[in-house]
């Protein structure tokens, strides 16, 4: 029986990567695509990263230096990577058995085969997504989904791999250097609070991790960082899915964000409140939930004149638990209402869903049920958002005039700002790339 190994394939600086797909006039420069409302940078392509741009560096502070270093900067086109990454992963299921997605741009396989043989299948898999898609992807192929992680790495350090690497190589040729370069809070499931602590230990780098014993891992922090140690020894135990956090279900939902433009009276912020509420129902259903708290809030610029920051919150405690995106939507612009300041420019909001339960679970006395959503809302707004794409169909004030490229064409002011937005060439007919022959 052959062994199981772990195979990562995961896109080499996807979202900057999708942009130059349909616009190859950015090969070989360095290009930046920045977060919601062009705020800070949350990508970088190779080039941009050479020129020491940062992640997470605001664009207002960088534009002056970026005109001059010839950085371009784009909006997220989520929508052109969302599309580009569907195509990518069906792609890549056809060459390896047993794909496990495991974020946008990035998914595990885990075949029992011959090492040597998966490479030679990973090197055509990358070729073909190059060709394919147009995007280049790095592999890694190791005994567990952990040193996985750290070969797809070094595949993407060391070009002269090819962009596809194997843990086995790599520990013959380098032995414990190999790990010994790579610091702790770089290794797969360690977090940032945990790599101070680990640090105060002692332990520095992925090795020293790897050479500490598990037990007491388990014992100072959790049988989660207890596995990582198992699995930098080359014991797989991370099962499949575990770290996806997509099935697992959350105590309580969230969902809330900028606006582009600030807002002053309360029936645009009902609008905004009934969106988000929409987009939390959405999450509350697809993990089974019902809810039985709401809470919402909305706070002004903290960089404002001194003394100006508000922050307003309430919530609203729902008479029978619910899924319900009319109730949850009129109990978060409830708690808002008396305290709402019609002479302060809001520039965000949020819903909170609280108080949740499992809806297959939940029983009470007779006349006394959970309000779940009888009419259907909720599902026929999933299934039309399914078919017609997202904020296609809302409710009451959810302001879906589809979402443009320009503020006139969203119908609603304070939706995201995205100046620089590419063309959604894979899902837009009008914004489709044109090839000129001469
Ligand atoms: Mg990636």
């Amino acid at each position: 029986m052959a062994k199981r190994f772990m195979v990562l394939a995961d896109a080499n600086n996807f979202f900057a990567s999708c942009e130059r797909v349909f616009d190859p006039s950015l090969e070989g420069r360095p290009v930046v695509v920045l977060s919601n409302n062009d705020g800070c940078v949350v990508a970088r392509s190779e080039e941009a990263k050479r020129l020491g741009i940062r992640e997470g560096t605001p664009w207002f502070s960088m534009r002056e230096r970026a005109r001059l270093d010839g950085v371009v900067a784009r909006s997220s086109n989520y929508e052109l990577y969302a599309s580009l990454s569907a195509r990518m992963m069906s792609l890549m299921a056809t060459f390896l058995p047993g794909q496990e997605v495991y974020s946008i741009d990035e998914c595990f396989f885990s075949p029992a085969d011959d090492e040597r043989r998966l490479a030679a299948i990973s090197r055509r898999m990358r070729r073909a997504t190059l060709a394919g898609v147009g995007i280049p992807v790095s592999v890694g192929i190791a005994p567990t989904k952990t040193l996985a992680k750290v070969t797809n790495h070094w595949a993407k350090r060391h070009p002269e791999s090819g962009g596809v690497a194997l843990w086995s190589d790599i520990e013959r040729e380098y032995g414990d250097r190999a790990l010994a370069e790579v610091s702790v809070g770089d290794v797969w499931g360690v977090g940032r609070r945990m790599t101070k602590k680990l640090q105060g230990l002692g332990i520095v780098t992925a090795l020293d991790l790897k050479r500490h014993d598990h037990v007491d891992i388990r014992h100072r922090f959790s049988i989660l960082l207890e596995r990582t140690v198992l699995e930098l020894n080359g014991v797989p135990c991370v099962p499949d899915d575990a770290s996806a956090n997509d099935g697992r279900r959350k105590g309580e939902i969230l969902c809330s964000r900028m606006f582009s433009s600030p807002i002053t009276d309360f029936a645009r912020m009902s609008q905004a409140l009934s969106v988000y509420s929409q987009k939390a129902c959405r999450r509350l259903r697809r993990q089974g939930s019902l809810c039985s708290l709401v809470s919402a809030f909305c706070a002004t610029s903290p960089f404002g004149p001194p003394g100006s920051y508000q922050t307003i919150r309430g919530a609203q405690m729902l008479g029978d638990p619910s899924n319900d995106p009319l109730a949850i939507g009129k109990a978060a612009c409830d708690a808002l209402r008396d305290r709402y300041d019609p002479h302060a420019r809001y520039v965000r909001a949020g819903v909170l869903l609280m108080g949740l339960r499992d809806a297959g679970r939940f029983t009470t006395l007779a006349g006394l049920e959970a309000n779940k959503d009888e009419h259907h809302l909720g599902s026929v707004l999933d299934e039309a958002a399914r078919k017609f794409g997202p904020a296609r169909v809302g409710i009451g004030y959810g302001g879906i005039r589809g979402l443009g490229r320009n503020d006139d064409d969203t119908g609603a002011s304070w939706t995201m700002r995205r100046g620089m937005l590419s063309p959604r060439a894979t899902t837009r007919w009008s914004e489709m790339a044109v090839a000129h022959a001469d």
